[in-house]
């Protein structure tokens, strides 16, 4: 299921948007409100690509993140009494907020030259989301942020994370959704035999935090996302699209996906 919710503010932004490129200054500037400071805040990018330039003047989030806070609000507004896992945060944003404000918030990211569980000397535990060594049903809620197009194996990672929720528990996602209607298709595989990289398409990679070289696109996901889950891993999940420019959510690919482990409400 799709969800649509788009601004009715096109008037005022082709207003600002002509003033702003009048003063060639900004790409695009804007006034409003951050869901995850919740202040009165600038927004503002140099760039036409918004995705990953359209900064909040205060926390510097990007407005994936923003989509991604009003959704965790709205579905699990108790989030600072659950029990969380982010898997390969980003150090901004979300990440800091639900570190900062969550008594039982973790983090993992995956070290390839680490065993499963043991600790990074930057404290993060090091964890494999296609193979996590937690507990099944230890986690309210799991979040992952721009992480599920990097996976090899992301059947099984779906079904790692709801091995791990708690019943009635949620994985609260952002994931470029580039072939939108179209399937999806896999962009690189690992072969099972050898463990060498066959690449289907052109290599592409997305920034990362802990790899300089970045993370290399495994996945060029569309809707059908929502069908892998629910084989793999037996989890409904709803994908909402957000289009509020006051909140500085504006840009392509912005949907927040929502899959639900069947079980009582918590
Ligand atoms: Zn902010």
């Amino acid at each position: 299921m799709v969800y649509s919710r788009l601004g009715n503010r096109f008037a005022s932004l082709t207003r600002k948007l002509r003033l702003m490129r009048d003063k060639k200054t900004f790409y695009l500037y804007q006034k409003g409100y951050c869901p995850i400071c919740q202040e009165s805040v600038e927004f503002y990018s140099e760039q036409h690509w918004l995705r990953d330039h359209f900064f909040c003047s205060s926390c510097g989030s990007i407005p994936r993140e923003r989509a991604l806070m009003i959704i965790v609000d709205q579905y699990r507004p108790n989030w600072r009494d659950l029990v969380v896992h982010e898997s390969s945060p980003g150090g901004r944003g979300v990440s800091v907020k639900l570190h900062r404000n969550c008594p039982n918030y973790t983090a993992s990211q995956y070290y390839p030259d680490l065993a499963p569980g043991e600790y990074h000397a930057s404290g993060f535990q090091c964890q494999n989301l296609e193979k996590m060594t937690f507990s099944d049903n230890s986690f309210d809620l799991f979040i992952t942020q721009d992480v599920m197009e990097h996976i090899f194996n992301p059947d099984k990672a779906f079904r790692e994370i709801a091995r791990v929720l708690k019943p009635g528990g949620v994985h609260i996602f952002t994931v470029p959704i580039v072939n939108k209607f179209n399937a999806s298709e896999p962009r690189a595989v690992r072969s099972a035999t050898t463990g060498q990289i066959e690449y289907l398409k052109e290599a592409q990679y997305h920034g990362n935090p802990v790899d300089a070289k970045g993370s290399l696109v495994t996945m060029d996901w569309g809707y059908d996302i929502q069908q892998v889950i629910m084989e793999a891993a037996a989890t409904p999940t709803t994908a909402i699209i957000m289009d509020d420019l006051d909140m500085g959510i504006r840009a392509e690919y912005l949907d927040v996906l929502v899959s639900r482990k069947p079980g009582p409400s918590e």
